[in-house]
């Protein structure tokens, strides 16, 4: 049972607070990715859970024990996956993953079978002579899964472990990743700053800003009912749009949300004549991305301020083929796209 949680979990280092009092379960089969900007503390969280770093204050449960900040890594059940794979460069690939076992003392005849059920695993069986240098990024990312596997522990720890990977094999990878994870059930967390890595992998996404979490949730739910406007605009590209609404409050609806209005006009499902927050969006510029079209403007008649807000629209090329700049069109947002932020 792989279930890890943190109760008031903290770390200082010098004056800086790296991780500043994180309550979080990670439930067992579970893969949670925590994502975050640069600099917001998803390391320093995992290399606690790891061992790797005492907390200042706080308590870490693994499979239901109050694990001692005492416990080494590899006491503790956990199998951590870095950025750079950390595999060792003059041992063969087949070493780098009998390692672990060699450091527990398997018997020499149970290795070769585990080694070889692991490497067969990520498709890496025939790679198992050569040394790192040897091996391409992909290749290499395996070789450290495997001999992280090979342990069989009760939870992974990854640490940006696709960001050495060039777009087109992280997307595999990802795949690979979340099949893989899901055919042997064990409890992962996965860190990454990478918000579609998030989206695609995890089955829920604990947002992280400043060494607090932000909001834990579904990618559905952290994407449509951001706790807070740090989540409402970290998530989504581009990010939702926050507009004035009154002194207190914050109006965001996302650049998809923009329907023609003749379109919102009744014809959308739900949203009904007066369903709808109407607008008029002035367009100063159009980006171009193949399927869709962004819309950089401004909202005319939004009260009588000085400066009208900025937003960004996101439309299919279906219906914004015709959109000119410099032109105002009018648009509708469904009401139950329509999120209140607190501005304090
Ligand atoms: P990234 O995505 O860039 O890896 P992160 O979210 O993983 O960032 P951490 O590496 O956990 O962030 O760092 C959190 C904060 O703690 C940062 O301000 C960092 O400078 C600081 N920090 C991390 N490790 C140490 C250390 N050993 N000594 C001093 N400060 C540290």
């Amino acid at each position: 049972m792989g279930r890890v949680e943190t109760r008031g979990l903290r770390k200082e280092f010098g004056g800086v607070t790296a991780v500043d009092g994180v309550d979080l379960a990670i439930e067992d089969g579970e893969l949670l990715v925590l994502l975050g900007p640069s600099g917001c503390g998803k390391t320093t969280l995992m290399r606690m859970i790891a061992g790797l770093e005492a907390p200042t204050a706080g308590e870490i449960y693994i499979a239901g024990q109050l694990v001692d900040p005492d416990v080494p890594p590899r006491a503790r059940g956990v199998a951590m996956v870095f950025q750079s794979y950390a595999l060792y460069p003059h041992k063969s690939a087949f070493a780098n993953i009998a390692f672990p076992l060699q450091a527990r003392r398997t018997p020499a005849a149970a290795i070769a079978p585990r080694v070889q059920e692991a490497a067969r695993m990520f498709g890496i069986g025939g790679l198992l002579d050569r040394r790192p240098r040897q091996l391409s990024g992909g290749e290499r990312q395996r070789v450290a899964l495997a001999r992280a596997v090979v342990r069989d522990p009760e939870v992974f720890l990854l640490d940006e472990p696709l960001s050495n990977l060039d777009a087109k094999l992280r997307a595999t990878a990802r795949d690979e990743l979340k099949q893989f994870q899901r055919q042997i059930g064990t409890t992962t967390i996965y860190v990454t700053h990478d918000q579609v890595e998030a989206m695609g992998l995890g089955d829920r996404i604990a947002v992280m800003n400043a060494g607090k979490v932000r909001q834990v949730g579904t990618p559905q739910e952290v994407y449509d009912d951001p706790a807070d406007t740090f989540v409402a605009t970290f998530l989504g590209s581009p990010p939702m749009n926050l507009v004035p609404w009154d002194d207190e409050t914050l109006l965001g609806f996302r650049p998809e949300h923009f329907l023609p209005a003749g379109v919102a006009n009744g014809q959308v499902a739900g949203a009904g004549n007066g369903d709808a927050l109407r607008l008029s969006l002035r367009v100063r510029r159009i980006e171009y991305l193949g399927a869709d079209r962004l819309l950089y403007g401004v909202l005319e008649e939004w009260g009588n301020r000085a400066e009208p807000p900025r937003v960004i629209a996101r439309l299919p090329i279906s219906v914004a083929a015709d959109v000119r700049e410099g032109e105002a069109y009018p648009f509708a947002v469904p009401k139950r796209a329509l999120r209140f932020f607190d501005r304090a």
